[in-house]
């Protein structure tokens, strides 16, 4: 199974969604040569033949429907950064809820 890197994952998440690579530079803040290169590297990660294709293959790989419109967890709350976006009331209640239970199992391992 194709495995992205997070920064890969999020310019797929973004050509999904239908942006140019201009908006897609402005929601990531990074320039339009790096989402290039992302999307490249993307290309190959995916074995992709192209954009089109590249979003066919992350569906096929899970990759974007397991997180599309994704609320209420962990998961969506990145989603939101990812885009962007202030997180909704859900996904900023679910990631409180998530940091606790982190801390309080990296302190029960101690
Ligand atoms: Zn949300």
């Amino acid at each position: 199974m194709s495995r992205l890197t997070d920064r890969q994952r999020d310019v797929l998440l973004l050509i999904a969604e239908g942006c140019t690579n201009t908006e897609i530079a402005r929601r990531l803040g990074i320039s339009v040569r790096a989402v290039e290169t992302r999307t490249t590297r993307l290309l190959i990660a995916l074995d992709a033949r192209g954009r089109a294709n590249a979003v066919h293959c992350g569906y096929q790989a899970g990759i974007l429907t397991a997180e599309k419109r994704r609320h209420g967890d962990h998961a969506g709350f990145r989603q939101h950064e990812s885009r962007g976006e202030r997180p909704c009331t859900d996904c900023r209640a679910a990631e409180t809820a998530y940091k606790r239970a982190i801390r309080h199992r990296s302190r029960s391992a101690a």
